[in-house]
């Protein structure tokens, strides 16, 4: 027994060493000939391509190291190469090597020549390894795109368009199928357009904009149109802008007043300390930015149909006791400490007169709304918003559809108003202009009806 033990032990003591060379052979082998491929990464992965873009890749290869990098774009012909990049081999097994990779690189349709349709962005990486007859493991990385350098076209079909500061327009306009968002821009102001007759297939769209009333009156307008790809058209239209002087309001602020008007705010929007005056200003101030701000918003949702029909209704025998774009200097004990501008009609009726919806539309907001204490917001589509303030109750639930003359609350004297009024304000995509034109049927006629059934013309052809 103990013979046969002392003959195993020699025999392995023998074997050892051919073992472990046997052991470092195979481990040699695996370590020259790893089967992990290169990892590529490609920023940004732009769907189409119009002017020259600059793109990252960022290539690694952990174990033996980066061999190659070739970025190529390919159409129908030869590809076309942007980037090559050999490393040399550095080091036992390629310690010393590349690793990691990572370049810029351009690429310019117009300057390389490629045609309109798809290009392939192709990324292709080789690393040390002995693998593939010695070509190493082989990454590709293929990211599709469409050239696309062709501005879309845009035209304007309406001719005349007369536009008064802080009032509204109209324009309709015909673009190429490929626009996928078009409108009017003013001063960096972009009014979106809606497809005619609810349908982008006729190219026809039709656009409601408004021109601010603190706009200098030489502002230019365009008609602008993008495409998938970002191309973009601006192009100028035939218009002409009314010069108009609004009127500034001096506003006498008593103590008695500065209290019932603070007083009718929750006490917790002001900061503790604040004195009377600081409280005036946080409401007249900082509120109303407050407040004109979430009007914005609302009054940017896209209804794309026309809701309403015909002029709009002004309050039943009102007077008008403040109007559009008027300037209000506030004046406490003498001293001037605030001014605004007043951004909707105040009109004034007998106390707690009925509020009727001044066209159809559907109601989008009803609830309190800071200065202008409750509130009802209609939206009329295609861009086209009524508000009416300082309610003392309110008829009428979010998303319920009215018709013109419909009653949807009673006047009142919420939020920042002194006496029982209705303020009514209209937006054009959330900016607000003067009410007058659109209870007007005249303008109507002229500025709006007599371009729309010019469209109807077109498309009856
Ligand atoms: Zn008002």
């Amino acid at each position: 027994m103990k013979k046969s033990r002392h003959k195993k032990s020699r025999l392995i003591i023998t074997l050892l060493p051919t073992v472990i060379i046997v052991i470092i052979f195979i481990w040699f082998l695996m370590t020259i000939f790893e089967g992990e491929k290169p990892l590529a990464q490609l920023t940004p992965l732009p769907d189409y391509i119009s002017r020259s873009i600059t793109f990252n890749v960022m290539v690694s290869d952990l174990k033996m190291g980066l061999r190659e990098v070739k970025v190529s774009v390919k159409q129908d012909g030869p590809a076309i190469y942007l980037l090559k990049k050999n490393f040399p081999y550095e080091g036992l097994f390629n310690k010393k090597g590349i690793h990691t990779f990572d370049e810029k690189f351009t690429l310019n349709p117009k300057q390389l020549n490629l045609v309109q349709g798809q290009a392939n962005l192709i990324i292709e990486i080789h690393d040390f390894s002995k693998r593939r007859g010695g070509d190493g493991n082989l990454t590709i990385l293929e990211h599709k795109m469409i050239v696309d350098t062709i501005p879309p076209s845009i035209t304007a079909i309406s001719r005349s368009h007369n536009i008064n500061m802080g009032g509204s327009g109209l324009i309709t306009y015909r673009t190429s199928t490929d626009t996928c968002e078009s409108g009017v821009l003013i001063n960096g102001l972009l009014f979106p357009g809606v497809p005619f007759m609810n349908n982008s297939q006729t190219g026809i769209y039709l656009c409601y904009f408004a021109f601010p009333y603190n706009f200098k009156k030489d502002t230019a307008l365009y008609l602008l149109a993008k495409d998938r790809a970002d191309n973009e058209t601006k192009k100028s239209f035939l218009y002409h802008i009314r010069q108009k002087r609004f009127r500034t309001d001096k506003i006498r602020i008593s103590g008695r007043v500065l209290d019932t008007i603070i007083s009718s705010f929750s006490s917790d929007i002001f900061e503790p300390g604040d004195s009377n005056i600081e409280k005036y200003l946080f409401i007249n101030r900082t509120l109303r930015e407050r407040n004109s701000a979430i009007l914005k918003g609302l009054c940017q949702s896209q209804t794309k149909k026309k809701l309403w029909d015909g002029p709009w209704l002004r309050m039943k025998k009102a007077a008008t006791m403040a109007r559009f774009a008027d300037q209000r200097i506030y004046y406490y004990k003498n001293k001037e400490i605030d001014r605004q501008i007043h951004m909707g009609v105040d009109l004034a009726s007998f106390a707690r007169s009925n509020v009727q919806a001044a066209n159809t539309g559907r109601v989008i907001f009803a609830q309190e709304l800071g200065i202008y204490g409750q509130t009802v917001v209609i939206d009329h589509g295609q861009g086209l918003y009524t508000m009416y303030g300082h309610l003392s109750s309110i008829d009428v639930a979010v998303d319920q559809p009215v018709t013109k003359g419909d009653k949807i609350g009673i006047t009142g004297t919420t939020g920042l108003a002194t006496g029982d009024h209705l303020h009514f304000g209209f937006l054009v995509h959330g900016i607000p202009v003067n009410p007058v034109e659109w209870w007007d049927s005249h303008w109507i006629k002229d500025n709006i009806y007599r371009k729309l059934s010019m469209l109807d013309k077109i498309i009856e052809k």
